[in-house]
């Protein structure tokens, strides 16, 4: 069937879920612009072949990638595309099925299968081609990937279902990604994996983390070093020195806890203590006085009693994160708490995310009014409206904080580094004027 007003051989792609799957999207689409074909990425243009790079994490996840593959298999039906594709993590897990219950899609391929895709471009896998992707970011800034997979034990969780076994990528690897992407303008690199304080445990025999993270430091041009997804069991407390003694390093570190309750953290798996955790926190604090902490905490696993979430509350409040966000427990088929009874109902799950988000406020409100008066490197990301925006080395795009400068006190450049004058603070955000 001939799409209408379509250019042939054109392709978009969606991404779905995490930075994860954006940084494979962005390699993916890096492969097929080596290889002559035209790609854009999350847009409605005339692309006659869609790529949809899904996520399988959690329900509302699958939810969202299913109903945006049923989407484009009826705008194939309608004649609006002549190709659809789906990869990523939903296809890994459910591929079996879901090519029998919607034959509209030409191809399923897996997490690690983009030679394979390629292929039906008659395209190869260029493996030249390291670091080279096409950035989705804003310009300034972009996600890298240190590692793929995970060997940890967590009992909600279904990614090393989909993504396998952790692989560290060679340090070599990652720092000429990193000076490549230096090369294109990039200043904030932000490293993420799985579990990224298991790096170098496969490849090196050791956590190699710190000794990472310092040749980063000596890329040129790249001006901020942010540290996602630790692990606090077995945390190697090297790196923080490596933290507290390179400025390039953001005082910043994204640790999910996940809860607060010894009981709950024994039946999650996680191999760890809340007391444990808290001497962690303030070795942490201790090591570098002005770290923002981000973390995440899951509402309702099975067996979590109103007690339990009393404990994990109380965490809450004595450790004061400067970051937090909350997922509510999924049913994950073939985790090891798929065996127990999803016994917290749903409207008990949102009642104490809702509880655990108002605490949360009421924190953040607390610890950004400690920074009025004070003055604060500032990486601008955008314009919007009447404002400069932009996040300090306490916030990572799109999930933390924003600084807010009125646009009226001087022009801004988008992805400059500014100090700021903090003058007002609200729950997550912070106004201020160029110092
Ligand atoms: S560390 Fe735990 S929660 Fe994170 S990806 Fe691995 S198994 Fe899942």
């Amino acid at each position: 069937m001939k799409t209408k007003g379509k250019k042939k051989n054109q392709v978009n792609v969606i991404t779905l879920g995490c930075a994860k799957n954006l940084v494979d999207s962005e390699v993916m689409m890096g492969q097929l612009n080596a290889n002559n074909i035209t790609v854009s990425h999350q847009s409605t243009n005339s692309a006659d072949i869609i790529i949809i790079n899904t996520c399988g994490f959690i329900e509302n996840a699958k939810q969202e990638s299913i109903d945006t593959i049923l989407r484009y298999a009826d705008y194939k039906d309608s004649g609006g595309i002549e190709k659809l594709y789906v990869t990523g993590c939903l296809s890994q897990r459910y591929r079996d099925e879901l090519q029998l219950e919607i034959p509209q899609v030409d191809a399923w391929f897996g997490t690690m299968e983009l030679p394979l895709l390629l292929k039906k471009f008659k395209a190869d896998y260029k493996h030249d081609l390291v670091g080279e992707r096409i950035l989705t970011t804003d310009a300034h800034y972009a996600y890298l990937k240190i590692s793929e997979g995970c060997d940890r034990p967590c009992s909600f969780c279904a990614i090393p279902l989909m993504r396998g076994k952790h692989v560290s990528k060679p340090i070599e690897t990652i720092v000429l990604e990193a000076k490549t992407l230096a090369g294109k303008g990039v200043k904030e690199i932000i490293l993420i994996a799985q579990d990224s304080t298991f790096y170098g445990l496969d490849l090196y025999g050791k956590r190699n983390l710190a000794i990472l993270l310092e040749r980063l430091t000596e890329v040129d041009g790249i001006e901020w070093i942010r540290l996602h997804y630790a692990f606090p069991t077995g945390f190697p407390l090297d790196i923080l020195d490596t933290m507290a003694y390179h400025p390039k390093i953001c005082n910043y570190l994204d640790i999910p806890l996940q809860h607060g309750s010894n009981k709950m953290l024994r039946l999650m798996r996680r191999g760890i203590t809340r007391e444990k955790t808290e001497r962690l926190i303030a070795t942490l604090r201790d090591k570098i006085p002005d770290i923002a902490i981000r973390t995440t905490m899951i509402i309702g696993h099975p067996g979590e009693t109103e007690q339990d979430f009393q404990e994990m509350t109380d965490f809450i409040l004595n450790t004061k994160f400067d970051r937090l966000g909350v997922f509510t427990y999924s049913h994950e088929e073939n985790t090891h708490a798929y065996q127990m009874k999803d016994d917290v109902p749903e409207s008990v799950k949102l009642e104490r995310s809702n509880i655990v988000m108002e605490i949360q406020e009421r924190i953040s409100n607390q610890l950004n009014q400690q920074k009025i008066g004070k003055t604060l490197k500032v990486l601008i990301d955008r314009k919007e409206g009447a404002y400069f925006v932009g996040r300090t080395e306490y916030d990572s795009p799109e999930v933390d904080n924003e600084v807010l400068i009125e646009a009226s006190k001087g022009y801004l450049r988008i992805g400059d580094f500014c100090n700021v004058l903090i003058t007002s603070a609200e729950d997550f955000d912070l106004y201020g004027a160029p110092a």
